[in-house]
């Protein structure tokens, strides 16, 4: 299966750097993207998927930013070497054509992304990294049965 995966709040940890900055609103404009943490368990699964699966991250930068671009770019190829050329940046995730999106955000077009979406928040239980790889092998059992 094409599987896309999103960067903050699902491999990178933007709400714990959010949290620790002094800046009222918008933290997207202020939070250093390069130095972000690697949210717990990602390293492990996206080497589970990416031995199965054609994986991809797809992520939206802020606009107003165009050194985040390539914070992205680093950070991925700090802890993702293997996903070196698989990363992209949009604001419509509705416009990616694959068999799964995983995303913690639904404000860029993942609802209507044409695949499955799994509504990815590391901070509910039931939709966490595990959760994840269950969901992903569920659907690869039921593809592979047609
Ligand atoms: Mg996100």
């Amino acid at each position: 299966m094409r599987i896309y995966i999103d960067m903050d709040g699902v491999i990178a940890n933007f709400d714990k750097a959010a949290k620790e900055g002094e800046w009222k609103h918008r933290p997207d404009l202020h939070v250093n993207y390069r130095n972000l943490e690697v949210i717990n368990g990602a390293i492990e699964s996206l080497a589970k998927l990416n031995a199965d699966h054609e994986i991809f991250i797809a992520s939206t930068p802020p606009w107003t930013r165009p050194e985040v671009w390539g914070h992205k770019k680093e950070w991925l190829e700090e802890h993702f070497p293997y996903l070196k050329r698989k990363l992209i940046l949009t604001h419509r995730k509705d416009l990616l054509i694959g068999d799964i999106l995983i995303d913690d955000s639904k404000y860029r077009g993942q609802p209507d992304f044409k695949g499955s979406w799994f509504w990815f928040n590391k901070d509910w239980d039931n939709r966490n990294w595990k959760a994840c790889l269950e969901y992903v092998n569920n659907l690869n059992e039921k593809y592979e049965k047609v």
